[in-house]
């Protein structure tokens, strides 16, 4: 968002992908954000923290996370001999929290998993529209305080004549919300926090064949993360986190697609961009 990264969650071997798709990542407001202390979603943290180092990071790093998470990574660093060249920022969220990290408004809530889960929203700024100055002064609006005062939203009056900000300044964009659920029942508390985001990224671990296993190790099922998603109003849906025993995702889409229509599948290296308008795949296909 902005000039700001979030990582959500960090399985084993995420270095490697996170350097090869965004390479200027090292220096870059970043914030990581535990949903959980399972190991397929914290193993990858001590890689990231010393490839972060040895690629010469000075910037701080955020963490957010459970409780135990400050520990987890001072306990691993400790352990293995490592110290790290930038420092690195602990924030443990718990239900219910809100704050501001890496310039992103965070909200949190917890789900229902057999480890203390959090889910996550973020919500961008709203930029505002860019300023003409030409176009002031062809009004005839004298640089300075007026200008400010159009820039802020506010008519200002000119030699008996009111011009109005629409012109000189584009309108302003909102900014884009994200969920993400890390691993999780759904809930009617996930519901709320998911409320009309632009994307929410939820784990569908099974289908509904095996909703069995979903509610014995408290996942989802695909349908189950499409009909959260459609109780939400979230304009889209991209599932993770598909359960090894499915050959091809594919089925996962399949299911949650007859609930709502705009989902997609996360895969290694696919990359999704949110615009104003629509979410765009940067890589094909896109299904
Ligand atoms: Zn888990
Ligand atoms: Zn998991």
């Amino acid at each position: 968002m902005d000039d700001s990264f979030f990582l959500f969650d960090c399985g084993e071997g995420t270095q490697y992908s996170l350097f090869k798709l965004q390479p200027k990542i090292v220096n870059k407001r970043l914030c990581l954000a535990v949903s959980h202390m399972h190991g397929d979603h914290v193993l990858g943290i001590p890689g990231l923290l010393l490839s972060l180092g040895l690629s010469s990071r000075t910037r701080e790093l955020m963490v957010l996370g459970p409780r135990g998470i400050r520990g987890f990574v001072r306990d691993v660093l400790r352990y293995i001999g490592a110290m790290t060249p930038y420092a690195i920022l602990f924030h443990e969220v718990r239900d219910g929290s809100e704050g501001e990290f890496c310039g992103v408004k965070v909200r949190v809530a917890l789900g229902r998993h057999t480890a203390t889960n959090y889910a996550y929203r973020l919500d961008g700024r709203e930029k505002p529209g860019r300023f003409h100055p030409e176009r002031a002064m062809a009004l005839g609006v004298p640089r300075g305080p007026l200008w400010k005062r159009l820039q802020n939203g506010f008519p200002v009056t000119v030699d008996d004549k009111i011009v109005e900000p629409k012109e000189v300044v584009e309108p302003s964009t909102r900014g884009a919300s994200i969920g993400y659920s890390g691993d999780t029942r759904p809930s009617r508390k996930l519901v709320d926090l998911f409320r009309n985001v632009d994307v929410l990224i939820s784990e569908a671990t099974y289908l509904d064949e095996d909703r069995g296993r979903a509610l014995e190790n408290l996942h989802s099922t695909a349908s189950e993360a499409a009909r959260l998603a459609a109780e939400a109003g979230a304009r889209h849906l991209i599932l993770t986190h598909f359960s090894s025993r499915y050959k091809d995702p594919l089925v996962l889409l399949e299911e949650a697609r007859r609930i709502f229509p705009r989902v997609y599948l996360a895969r290694e290296g696919r990359r999704f961009l949110l615009t104003p308008e629509d979410l765009l795949s940067r890589d094909e296909p896109f299904y």
